[in-house]
């Protein structure tokens, strides 16, 4: 029974209505532990209770008193319907207003007795409160839960004020005192953390500030233990499944270096020697590669196919578009052109298979698929296609995920290995750093590489904000660029305009002259740049459309290149110099920062020009973060600072609890967090001794998401 009061839903608790029941539904509140852990956001002190002969101007205190009078009136003016009471105690009497809100009439009567709270103020020469907290006081029993002390308030919704929410805690709270510890002792003494059943109470029903301070820690410490259990466990869990291990030779390497056209940056060996180590290993791996973009990752994964693949082994790329896919197969077999244990490519649009410069062909998916099977072809690279069902594999040794924010990483890891003894090796790799400040919460102590430097040959961007004054001579400039040979991406925060006869909702009102890519590619091809080649490429073309777009710039047909977001992830044109991007504070700063490692990637100095029309000081401090950061990790520690974690990663899509949020940058806590989450394992690595431990843990695991 214990365990299952957290799952009740809220519709079956004794005195919360079916009406109430969804309207809660509406919060996301479904059952007992949903509205149990729906917390105050802060608390209103009323528990200075005052006589009403005893209260001053602009103080903000109870009052228990009579009605004496009640009446109602208009206001001359705004027509408000004004309800005027008279409330007396022993000592004197004030006057309480409410405005506009007649249906308070049902409640208030003369000669009931009530509780008001709220801030007295001075109105002529008399005081009054205006619109406060009241409650009635229907009996001497009663115990007031909105006046008279700390109140929580609630973040409301519509159909439900903070009052109705304290209603309906009213309800669920006693069942919190059945709730059993699931916190192991130790930690609680450790901390002086109340137990779970106190905390809720206090959080909810606080006795003094210092209480619900003391609950709000042990919560916040509770999420950040849950989360980092949760990755902690899952590196524990893959560490004893078994893999292929694969070992290198230092000549090997030695000859996949020759290869290259270029010599690695000291970044790129120490990762390729990483991950080297790991799927060195008999057991499963998972390491994180993060690197600026540009900074070289491909060609570290793929030198790591080519120790997997001498193995007998295969190894699978995945990349989140179609592009990237094929720029991957690309990067490879050109660079390995000797390479002739076979490479696919493997997309819904692309099959094509490569068994060194001579032998590539496009191939029938059909028989590509034998291939793969049968193990012929040792290392694939594609899309999403890669882990459909009907793709099976022979031995896959290593998995290499791009861009890995945007999967499940174990999931597809699984997906892969459902055939094999042996679990593959996982590489995942992602130009989208994480903040040192988080990093140890969201990725528990996973293995992590980075590539902190640029190649040898890039030289610095050279960033400029520009203002609507300023547009002309910015077009002027880049015409001038064009005209030299170079290229140039233009980014729009939107597809299309918006078309004003629809009802539009108010975000999208304030975004009605946002650039979108279809008004800017006319403008630029009919008059701007009219002899130049302008193309378009955005989310909602046809993929052979975009192709062949993308594919016209790479080649150099196409001069400047109009487009959404698309091209955020991973492209490489070295010709292309410059980028410039239209309303750039509608981009995250992380994005702005993708946006702008396009370009720099050849001989040529680039370029990238952040057009805004916002005027706005902290537009101009966010943009100005970008000219001044000298890396990814140093902007999103900046871009961490603007917004704040909970924007940063986006409450709403990883479901971390806003205390969570706030714990994670508080590096004691993060730290002491990690500690008992290591000593626990270390103890007690299956959890058994702590059943409800792993109880909670499986709720939790059910609404975070954070890969
Ligand atoms: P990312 O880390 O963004 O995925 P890529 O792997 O796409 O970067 O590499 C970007 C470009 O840099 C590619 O054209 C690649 O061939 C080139 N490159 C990679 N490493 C080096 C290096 N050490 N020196 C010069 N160019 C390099
Ligand atoms: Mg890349």
């Amino acid at each position: 029974m214990k365990e299952n009061t957290l799952i009740t839903p809220l519709s079956t608790v004794h005195g919360i209505g079916p009406v109430f029941a969804e309207r809660l539904e509406r919060l996301g509140l479904k059952t007992v532990k949903d509205l149990l852990y729906y917390f105050p956001f802060r608390y209103q002190d009323f528990s200075n209770i005052k006589s009403i002969a005893g209260l001053s101007s602009n103080e903000v205190a109870t009052v228990h008193g009579v009605i004496e009078k009640i009446s109602i009136s208009k206001t001359f003016y705004k027509k408000l319907l004004v309800i005027t009471a008279r409330v007396a105690d022993e000592s004197g009497s004030i006057e309480v207003v409410w405005f506009n809100q007649r249906h308070l009439l049902t409640q208030l009567k003369e000669g009931i007795s009530i509780n008001i709270a709220g801030i007295v103020k001075m109105q002529g020469k008399k005081l009054q409160f205006q619109s406060p907290e009241f409650e009635i006081i229907s009996r001497d029993s009663y115990v007031p839960r909105h006046t008279g002390k700390l109140v929580p308030i609630y973040s409301e919704t519509k159909g439900i004020t903070s009052k109705g929410i304290r209603f309906v805690m009213e309800k669920v709270l006693p069942l919190a005192s059945s709730l059993p510890e699931f916190l192991p002792q130790e930690i609680l003494n450790k901390n002086s953390f109340p137990t779970l059943s106190d905390a809720l109470e206090h959080i909810h029903r606080p006795a003094s500030l210092t209480e619900a301070e003391e609950a709000q820690k042990r919560f916040a410490f509770q999420d950040l233990f849950l989360l980092q259990l949760i990755k902690t466990k899952e590196k524990y869990h893959l560490a004893q499944k078994p893999a292929h291990a694969l070992p290198y030779t230092p000549e090997q390497i030695k000859k996949y270096f020759s290869y290259l056209p270029f010599e690695c940056t000291p970044g790129q060996k120490k990762a390729l020697y990483d991950i080297l180590e790991d799927i060195s290993k008999s057991h499963a791996t998972h390491r994180l590669l993060q690197g600026d973009v540009g900074s070289g990752k491909t060609v570290v994964a793929a030198m790591a196919a080519l120790v997997v693949a001498s193995h007998q082994k295969q190894a699978v790329f995945m990349a989140p578009t179609e592009v990237l896919a094929q720029q991957h197969y690309h990067t490879f077999t050109s660079f390995f052109e000797e390479f002739s244990h076979g490479v696919a490519l493997l997309t819904s649009n692309h099959t094509t298979v490569f068994f060194g410069k001579e032998l590539e062909r496009d191939i029938s998916k059909k028989e590509l698929l034998t291939h793969i099977a049968s193990g012929k072809i040792k290392i694939v690279i594609g899309t999403h296609s890669v882990i459909q069902k009907n793709v099976a594999f022979d031995d896959v040794g290593l998995l290499v995920i791009d861009e890995q924010h945007r999967f499940g990483v174990h999931q597809r890891a699984a997906l892969l290995s459902r055939t094999q003894t042996h679990h593959p090796h996982l590489l995942s790799m992602s130009a989208t750093p994480i903040p040192r400040t988080l990093s140890l919460t969201l990725l528990g102590d996973l293995e992590l590489s980075i590539i902190n430097e640029l190649p040898k040959n890039r030289k610095p961007i050279d960033t400029r904000i520009v203002p609507a004054l300023h547009r002309q001579q910015a077009y002027a400039f880049i015409h001038q660029q064009a005209k030299t040979g170079r290229q140039v991406y233009v980014v729009c925060p939107r597809i299309a305009s918006l078309d004003p006869e629809q009802k539009l909702t108010p975000r999208q009102l304030l975004q009605l002259d946002v650039k979108n890519v279809e008004e800017e590619y006319k403008k630029l091809s009919k008059t701007v740049f009219k002899d130049l080649r302008v193309g378009m490429l955005h989310g909602q073309m046809k993929s052979d459309e975009k192709q062949k777009m993308m594919s016209g710039f790479k080649n150099g047909t196409i001069d400047v290149l109009v487009s959404t977001s698309v091209i955020e992830v991973g492209v490489d044109v070295p010709n292309a110099t410059i980028m410039m991007i239209e309303g750039s504070e509608y981009f995250g700063l992380s994005q702005l920062y993708q946006f702008r490692g396009r370009v720099g990637r050849g001989e040529h100095q680039s370029y990238c020009f952040l057009f805004t029309e916002s005027r706005s000081k902290i537009t101009m401090e966010r943009l100005k973060a970008l000219i001044k950061a000298k890396n990814g990790f140093e902007l999103a520690e900046m871009d961490l600072k603007f917004r704040g974690p909970g924007q940063f990663l986006g409450t709403e899509q990883t479901g971390i609890p806003d205390l969570a949020m706030k714990a994670m940058q508080n590096p004691h806590m993060v730290k002491n967090v990690y500690e008992s989450v290591q000593s626990l394992l270390k103890q007690d690595p299956e959890l058994k001794k702590y059943p409800y431990l792993a109880e909670y843990l499986k709720l939790f695991e059910q609404k975070i998401h954070l890969e």
